[in-house]
């Protein structure tokens, strides 16, 4: 069976580095039936634990990523993390090494300058005694031949030995290193296959010794490259590098998001439009590309409109509600609206302001449009046609059209003597949704009460 996991560090908050990772996991083992499971890094106990898992969730939750068996702690595990320094301890294939922080500080200045240090790091590889004094647990890494694995993404990849340390697996307070506790527990929960940035690949060599010496099968890696900016150079928080919880308070939906990440690192010919089935059946780590992927913003908000034009009116409704608080639920041109907005908009925001600017009388006017479009003989204009419409009773769009259509040629006047006149009265500006839908949404009484203020 086909094990993947999501391994965080709890920093507060899930970012979109974060979740293309978990996706492709979580992607992995749903196309194989297998499992996907969740474990929180904490062994950093000064981080609120709770927090950090409840952040992840709420977004897990969100883009409907669900993982299986119980979240792991590994901050809970300590004993167990002891239990397994133990082992190696007494197998002789970690050591105590009483190097002092003056001595360390020796061999790291010595090596800094490119020469060889006065000390061996290695000086308590084959010490048998027991000094003391304090000291950390290191690995006993091979002195000789070459280090390597084949990565599901890059090809084989090796080191020479010598470029490995006998790395430090407990702390001098005990404490287990991170390069040691994610083996233990990536055996422990039946890892078979582990996709993760590729910032992690060098760790890969201490992990795989690690696995060796207990004599544990290694999983499969995939080390993913990291997403760009779209200059090419790092993400930070400007380039969309946030909570992914942000892109839900922006108006973007789950399934546009996931789309985008998948995209972002892995492709399927050139297809651009995955639905999560399609997803899960077409993914494989296989295909992850091997040059860093380009986060374009623009893409993002081109698969955003695509899926809001094919989302429900219903659910569109309850999100602007839920998510943006506006609520129009009763109106009775709610359809209209939404059917017009939804061809229009890049996200959810853009439309609960949208609607929002339709829906309330516009306290100003926009004043270059003011200048361009409202001369006095235009104004007669737009007193003659509430006139004008007292008669009729214009209901759907189709009737506006008709009825700003009849007073047109009644009048014998150009559409731009009444149609950005109109818009002006009922928004502030000329911009918006098609005139007609727009007045059909209002309703007559409502464009009447407009005019009057824009006249008054
Ligand atoms: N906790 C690590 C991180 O957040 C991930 C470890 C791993 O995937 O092996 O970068």
């Amino acid at each position: 069976m086909v094990v993947t996991r999501f391994a965080p560090s709890p920093t507060g908050y899930l970012h979109i580095g974060g979740l293309r990772t978990a996706l492709f996991n979580w992607l992995w083992a749903r196309k194989n039936n297998g499992k996907f499971r969740l474990r929180i890094e904490d062994t950093d106990l000064s981080r609120n634990k709770k927090e950090a898992v409840d952040a992840i969730i709420k977004a897990f939750h969100w883009v409907n990523l669900n993982y299986d068996d119980e979240v792991v702690f590994q901050s809970e595990r300590f004993d167990i993390y002891k239990k397994y320094i133990n082992e190696l301890l007494e197998k002789g294939l970690a050591y105590k090494c009483y190097l002092t922080k003056e001595e360390l500080e020796t061999i790291r200045n010595a090596r800094m300058k490119g020469e060889t240090p006065p000390i061996d790091i290695r000086k308590y590889r084959d010490f048998k005694g027991e000094l003391d004094k304090p000291y950390v647990i290191r690995f006993k890494a091979p002195l000789e031949g070459k280090i390597c694995f084949e990565d599901g993404v890059k090809g084989l990849q090796c080191v020479e030995a010598k470029e490995i340390d006998d790395f430090v697996i407990a702390r001098s307070d005990g404490t287990p290193t991170y390069n040691f506790v994610v083996v233990i527990d990536d055996h422990e929960m039946g890892m078979t296959d582990i996709i993760r940035g590729d910032d992690h690949l060098r760790n890969t060599f201490k992990q795989i010794l690690i696995y060796k010496a207990f004599g544990w099968d290694v999983p499969k890696f995939y080390h993913v490259p990291m997403i760009h900016n779209e200059k090419g150079g790092k993400m930070s928080k400007r380039d969309g590098a946030v909570d992914v919880m942000e892109y839900k308070r922006e108006g973007y939906l789950p399934e546009a998001l996931l789309n985008f990440l998948v995209r972002l690192g892995w492709s399927y010919g050139d297809q651009e439009i995955f639905s999560i089935e399609e997803m899960i059946n077409l993914f494989d780590p296989k295909d992850i590309n091997k040059a860093p992927s380009r986060f374009n913003k623009e893409k993002l908000d081109w698969l955003n409109s695509h899926y809001i034009k094919n989302s429900s009116n219903e659910r569109i409704e309850k999100l602007l509600r839920d998510d943006f608080g506006v609520d129009i639920v009763n109106h009775d041109r709610k359809e209209i609206l939404i059917d017009e907005l939804k061809e229009r908009v890049k996200t959810l925001k853009e439309m609960a302001l949208e609607i929002e600017k339709i829906l309330n009388a516009p306290s100003e006017y926009n004043e270059k449009a003011v200048k361009k479009f409202l001369k006095d003989e235009v104004l007669a204009n737009l007193r003659e046609f509430v006139v004008f419409l007292e008669d009729k009773n214009p209901k759907l769009p189709t009737d506006w059209h008709d009825v700003m259509h009849e007073f047109l040629e009644k009048k014998q006047i150009k559409p731009r003597e009444l149609m950005p006149p109109l818009r002006i009265a009922m928004v502030g500006d000329t911009k918006g949704i098609d005139l007609a839908a727009m007045l059909s949404v209002l309703g007559q009484k409502e464009v009447i009460k407009r005019i009057g203020k824009l006249l008054a």
